[in-house]
């Protein structure tokens, strides 16, 4: 009896979600959906054993996870490519046509939030992954089952893949700021931000509170199911009870889709929810297979952005910042303005010469744009709007910090602050040497140093190691108690063991970057053989030209930069490489390789001892015999290769882990 009211509460529910979340057509009263709500809620509670996977009662959340398991896809999850106007539009279809391919096109709004690969088994909703980096993704299965419009159970038993996006309506972002504010905490920035904050949540309940919506869009392996156009993929997906957008619309040529897309941009403030373009895919799956596939994107579909939103303001006040390295940056003082659903107040003028170019005047009305969607980016001044009380920019010749005399070299654009003991290129320095690249000092974050500076616990790195003596004044600090204290002085000890490449990127020596810290590491094995190389030595190395080179020279030829090694040294750090310490093993026994595009924290030439050391070997292009692709940034063609034989790709994170 029980069993069957439960069953008889789940399918009302349920569907009245349906009807509610995902067609956007409520069936029920509030009233009389919480009614059933509360009786399954109870049923559930006196009967445990009888609560169902695909109960309503799964979508309130209360599964807390320690971290986010990492998630291959079976099929890339790739990006596509952008166009920004009508004729970079006319010409995607160009190249479409010359491939003999004559298209009907669906267009879709391009949702601003966060893509999902959904997996259901047997209809039940089983996985849901986060794009990552295309290859590997995170399992944020517990979060995505608190969204009522992804349903738990389809409404037929398949196995099944799709994707789609995830994001918040406008409302919600709306009601949950107010809250945010009237608790005192800050605002959520926009409902992208919003959405993939609520998604990385360990705690489910959080992620439920936030209310996300979703709407599918792609199959990825539709001729499975019989499928032969992304129209009617998209109409199964919905027959299957998921989520879709009810603006894609299948059009007949270009011209339609252009007129689709000035539609949609009118249209655009009113939607529930943020877009920021249209994505244009061809109907025809077996087009789609025959256009195939760049190093990066689908031939087949491409996403047009609007164009971002200018926004009008004053520029109040341009002040000057100095970089570790002493350079100087001019940047702008705005009056604050909200740009693409985030307050700008600040944004770099990068130059003297920008700001000339430019013609910026103090007092000036200027347009604010996000370059990127990201990055606040003045466009330029409202020339017709001067008063003639407008001040003139003025490059300074000082440094605001220390007062001593910029330079500019011949030939730079930039002024630089050359006094060593300057405080801003000092804290900066130090914030640098604890960053994560560099020595990863957990709990000495940029706010922590500058006060630490200021405070006068830490004026130079081989202070940091000497913090224990102040552990007195730490634990009396605002926000700082015995167990943080401790845990800073714990990473920091911890710091000392770190292999000699980080060491050598957290010295922070002008044009040595990450890689290059590496390759000088795992060419010179430790800092006493660094130190002693000379230009002509060092110029030798692949990747290392003269500019580095005279920049290494110059450092080590510093006394006091050697008096603080020194002092390091006394004090214990490791100067050693230890990345040439693997282990050997045969982890990749019989296994052949190969590497494409560019990897961010190793060289090839390590990537291809380590996968030596381990019993693989590294072959120079892809074949049937090829085991596995290794995949950095902008990989070539070879990617391309591996996706057509359906060779096995990793990403450089997932190399990593396998060693
Ligand atoms: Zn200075």
């Amino acid at each position: 009896m029980v069993e069957k009211r439960i069953d008889e509460l789940i399918n009302i529910i349920n569907e009245a979600d349906y009807n509610y979340h995902t067609l956007d057509n409520p069936t029920i009263t509030d009233q009389e959906y919480d009614k059933y709500l509360r009786e399954l809620f109870d049923l559930e509670e006196a009967y445990p054993n009888l609560v169902r996977s695909d109960s309503p009662t799964q979508h309130a959340g209360g599964e807390i996870i320690d971290e986010f398991k990492k998630v291959k896809h079976q099929i890339p999850m790739m990006s596509l490519s952008d166009v920004f106007s009508e004729s970079e539009i006319e010409q995607f279809d160009e190249r479409i046509k010359k491939e003999k391919v004559n298209p009907k096109y669906v267009c879709e709004l391009k949702i601003d939030g966060l893509s999902v690969s959904l997996l259901y088994e047997n209809g039940e909703l089983v996985r849901a992954a986060t794009r990552g980096d295309g290859i590997v993704g995170e399992d944020i299965t517990h979060n995505v089952k608190t969204i009522k419009s992804i349903p738990l159970k389809l409404k037929e038993k398949v196995d099944i893949e799709v994707r789609g996006e995830i994001f918040m309506n406008k409302k919600t972002l709306e009601e949950i700021n107010k809250k945010r504010i009237a608790n005192n905490e800050p605002p959520l920035q926009n409902c992208r931000n919003a959405a993939a904050g609520s998604i990385r949540q360990l705690d489910s309940k959080v992620a439920a509170e936030r209310k996300l919506d979703s709407f599918i869009y792609h199959l990825p392996n539709p001729l499975d199911y019989n499928i032969h156009t992304h129209s009617e993929a998209l109409e199964y997906m919905k027959h299957l009870g998921l989520k879709t957008n009810p603006n894609n619309k299948l059009v007949n040529n270009i011209s339609e889709v252009l007129t689709f897309i000035e539609d949609k941009g009118e249209v655009r403030k009113d939607l529930a929810y943020d877009i920021d373009g249209i994505v244009i895919k061809v109907n025809n799956i077996d087009d789609q297979q025959k256009l195939g596939f760049t190093a990066k994107y689908p031939k087949w579909a491409t996403a047009y952005k609007f164009p971002a939103e200018e926004v009008l303001t004053k520029l109040t006040d341009i002040i000057f910042t100095v970089g570790r390295t002493g350079q100087i940056t001019p940047n702008a003082v705005l009056e604050p303005v909200i740009v693409a659903g985030s307050t700008v107040k600040r944004a770099t003028l990068h130059n003297e010469d920008y700001v000339k170019a430019k013609d910026l005047k103090i007092g000036d009305i200027v347009s604010i744009r996000k370059a990127g969607d990201v990055i606040p980016e003045v466009v330029e001044a409202k020339k017709e709007r001067r008063t003639g009380l407008e001040k003139e920019f003025v490059m300074i010749d000082e440094c605001p910090m220390c007062s001593s005399k910029l330079v500019k070299k011949d030939g730079q654009v930039d002024y630089f602050c050359i006094n060593p003991d300057c405080p801003a290129r000092k804290i900066e320095g130090l914030i640098h040497f604890s960053s994560r690249n560099a020595m990863n000092i957990d709990g000495l974050g940029e706010r922590i140093v500058e006060d630490f500076f200021n405070f006068g616990f830490i004026k130079k790195i081989s202070d940091i190691y000497k913090l224990e003596n102040h552990r007195g004044d730490l634990i009396t600090l605002e926000g700082y108690g015995n167990k943080s204290v401790a845990n800073l002085l714990d990473a920091i000890d911890e710091s000392k063991k770190n292999s000699l490449e980080k060491f050598i990127f957290g010295l922070g020596i002008l044009h040595v970057g990450e890689k290059t810290a590496k390759i000088l590491a795992s060419n010179y094995k430790t800092l006493d053989n660094l130190m002693k190389a000379s230009i002509d030595e060092l110029v030798t190395i692949d990747d290392i030209g003269e500019i580095i080179a005279k920049s290494i020279i110059n450092y080590f030829g510093n006394n006091d930069n050697i008096d603080e090694i020194n002092r390091l040294k006394e004090i214990g750090l490791n100067m050693d490489y230890l990345g040439a310490e693997i282990t050997y093993n045969d982890n990749f026994k019989d296994k052949s390789f190969v590497l494409t595009g560019t990897l961010e924290t190793l060289t090839r030439d390590e990537a291809k001892e380590i996968i030596e050391n381990n019993g693989g070997k590294t072959v120079g292009s892809v074949s049937k015999k090829t085991s596995v692709v290794i995949v950095g940034k902008d990989p070539g063609s070879k990617y391309d290769k591996a996706l057509e034989l359906g060779i096995e790709i990793w990403s450089e994170d997932e190399f990593k882990e396998k060693i």
